[in-house]
């Protein structure tokens, strides 16, 4: 059941000039990892959605913004101090693992720019978990709290510069990617990056029932 209740910044913490997580009270608000919320400021009409950032055990709630320029939200939450309060409705959607496939499957996961969000979230919850996180951005410092992820889990795919695991953008990574049986894929980010890699995938021979995605535009 999705509920509308205040929650008050506790830190925003930048990861580049335009992206940030900001972290505000959990109030006891139950989500599921790959959930997403919906966001404004306290006392305007305006709101929109963002994935939770944080793991299901955190006892805060903390989402990744990329700041749109002439945005109207990600503008005012990049100004969001500590004691602000926030208008949080939700948790909503079924974007996540399935319990049932948890430890049974490789789940390889596909983000472009602060599409990492939810998996961030999963793999906090489940550290342990099979995964593979392939990662597109423009520029190396994008790659947001790198540190947070297994090494050898985490392939870093930047279109506008080199980088050690691959330059350009992740379909050009997803051509020579192996597939196999046992892989759930999961899609988040824009809606192009979502399309062409979804297409990618079939031709590949990954059926449709193991592709989910969340287009954020
Ligand atoms: C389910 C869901 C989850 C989302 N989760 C996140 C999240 O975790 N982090 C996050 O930063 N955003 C997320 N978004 C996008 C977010 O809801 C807003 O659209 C975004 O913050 C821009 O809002 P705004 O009010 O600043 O811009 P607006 O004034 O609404 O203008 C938006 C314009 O920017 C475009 N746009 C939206 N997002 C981007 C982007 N990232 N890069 C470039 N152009 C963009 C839109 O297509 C539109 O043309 C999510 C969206 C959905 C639907």
């Amino acid at each position: 059941m999705a509920t509308s209740k205040d929650h008050t910044v506790t830190q925003i913490r930048f990861l580049t000039e335009s992206s940030f997580v900001l972290r505000f009270s959990r109030d006891n608000m139950q989500f599921r990892t790959g959930q997403h919320i919906i966001v404004g400021l306290k006392g305007e009409m305006d709101q929109r959605e963002y994935s939770i950032y944080s793991g299901e055990n955190d006892d805060h709630l903390e989402i990744l913004v990329k700041e749109v320029s002439n945005g109207n939200i990600s503008s005012k939450l990049k100004h969001c101090k500590q004691g602000d309060i926030l208008q949080v409705n939700g948790p909503f959607g079924s974007f996540g693992i399935e319990t049932f496939y948890r430890n049974s499957h490789k789940h390889i996961f596909i983000a472009t720019g602060t599409g990492i969000s939810p998996f961030h979230s999963m793999v906090r919850t489940w550290p342990d978990i099979n995964y593979t996180l392939i990662h597109g951005v423009r520029f190396s410092n994008e790659a947001y709290e790198r540190s947070e992820y297994d090494p050898s889990r985490y392939i870093l795919c930047t279109s506008k510069e080199n980088n050690p695991d691959h330059k350009g953008r992740v379909t050009s990574f997803l051509a020579k990617f192996r597939v196999t049986s046992d892989m759930l894929f999961y899609l988040c980010g824009n809606g192009n990056m979502t399309y062409e890699v979804y297409h990618i995938l079939r031709d590949k021979g990954v059926p449709a029932e193991n592709i989910i995605s969340e287009v954020y535009f």
